[in-house]
This record gives structure tokens, sequence and C-alpha cells, in this order.
């Protein structure tokens, strides 16, 4: 049996997070949203972003633009372009502690998560980096996702679930899902385990090295 956080990333959306937040409602379940400074940067994503917040959940910084993961893009400047200018407009509206998730490009783990730069500036900011255990694909199959999401929970004590609020077809399926966890005995957490968390509080955790690239040695500048 799982103890589940649900998070939802790349929103917030112009329909679909609405429709996220009536399922939650009406459950009582309260989330984590990893929204993108682009969509912030619309009046419509800042409003959405308040409604997340006035619902109860939580808000973090999931980078501008996630085009590049971030181990694999080092550099201040993309620093400044992906999580400053994304704290900036979450600022606005969120005033919990800063939560920063990395992007994989498919959830995959691993060194291409975070550069020396990023590490430096979420421990300056005192940041918590909240990392994931089960990747369902909601993007890959929308009607069957919710199966292998399942069976991470079977697999789980403490599961940090990614879903993406930026799927119409498949957040059709969240309700039936949150049922399904319900009815197998599954309960919902606001915690999250210690492996989803290489830094805490702007202070590094043991294993945080397995997910930072460093430049080779003996490479040109
Ligand atoms: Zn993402």
């Amino acid at each position: 049996m799982a103890q589940v956080h649900l998070t939802f990333d790349n929103g917030p959306h112009q329909t679909v997070t609405a429709e996220v937040l009536s399922v939650l409602e009406r459950r009582g379940l309260t989330a984590t949203f990893f929204v993108l400074g682009k969509h912030l940067a619309t009046p419509w994503g800042l409003d959405l972003a308040k409604r997340i917040r006035d619902a109860g959940h939580r808000l973090g910084n999931h980078s501008f633009n996630h085009e590049t993961p971030l181990g694999d893009d080092p550099g201040q400047h993309v620093v400044d372009r992906e999580l400053t200018a994304t704290q900036d407009l979450l600022d606005q509206v969120w005033d919990g502690p800063l939560w920063f998730r990395p992007f994989g490009g498919g959830g995959k783990l691993g060194p291409h998560l975070l550069s020396l730069d990023a590490v430096d500036w979420l421990i300056d900011r005192e940041a918590t980096c909240v990392l994931w255990n089960s990747v369902p694909g909601d993007w890959l199959d929308a009607q069957d996702w919710p199966d292998q999401a399942l069976a991470d929970a079977e697999r789980l004590e403490h599961d940090v679930i990614v879903l993406h609020d930026i799927l119409p077809e498949a957040m059709t399926r969240l309700d039936v899902f949150l049922g399904a966890l319900v009815d197998r005995g599954h309960t919902f957490t606001d915690g999250l385990p210690a492996d989803c968390l290489p830094i805490v509080d702007g202070a590094p955790q043991q294993g945080l090295e397995r997910f930072v690239s460093r430049p080779t040695p003996g490479a040109a500048p």
C-alpha cells in the first residue's frame, strides 16, 4: 500500500487545469503543480496559478521553457532565463517554500537533470529539489496510463507520481484513477520521500551528484 503524492507538471493550461482542480476538489485532495514560466507570463496563466494556490495546492518552479534539460544546457544565463525568470513570476502568487522540479525528457532520472549553476541557484535560494518515482506516461497513452500508475503504487511505499495538467484526453481518466487508488487502499500525502529530494531547503543531500552533470575534465571551455 502506497502513500501517494500527486504532482501535475508543465501547466497551467487554459482548460485542463480547471478540470483537474475540480476533480481534486470533489475528492478533497491536494496536489503540487510544477508550473512553467512561459505560461505564468500570460494573464490567464497567472490567474490559474492563483486559483491553484487558493484551492490549497502547492506551486513549484519547473523552468520557463522546458526545452533542453539543465544538465545538458549549463551556464548562468540559462539559470537566469529558466529558473530566475520563472521564480520572479511565481513569487507574485506564491509565498510558500521554493520547490523546484527539473525536467528530464520522458521522465528519465540522471545527471542531465541539473547543471552546477542550477545547483548553486537552488542552494542560494534555499530551495527544495523535488524528483519523482512514478511516470506512468500519460502523454504516451491517454487511455491506459492509470494501469501503469496503479502498478507503480503497488510497488512503492511512498509514490511521487508525475501527471500533466495539459493533456485534455488523459486527464479525463484522472477521476477513475484516483477512485481506483482509494479502492485498493492507497492513501494520499503532502509529504515527500527522502530519495526524491536531492536538495532540501538549500542543503545538498546524499546522492545529489547522480543528478548533476559536470564539465568533462580537459574539455575545451
Ligand atoms: Zn515537465
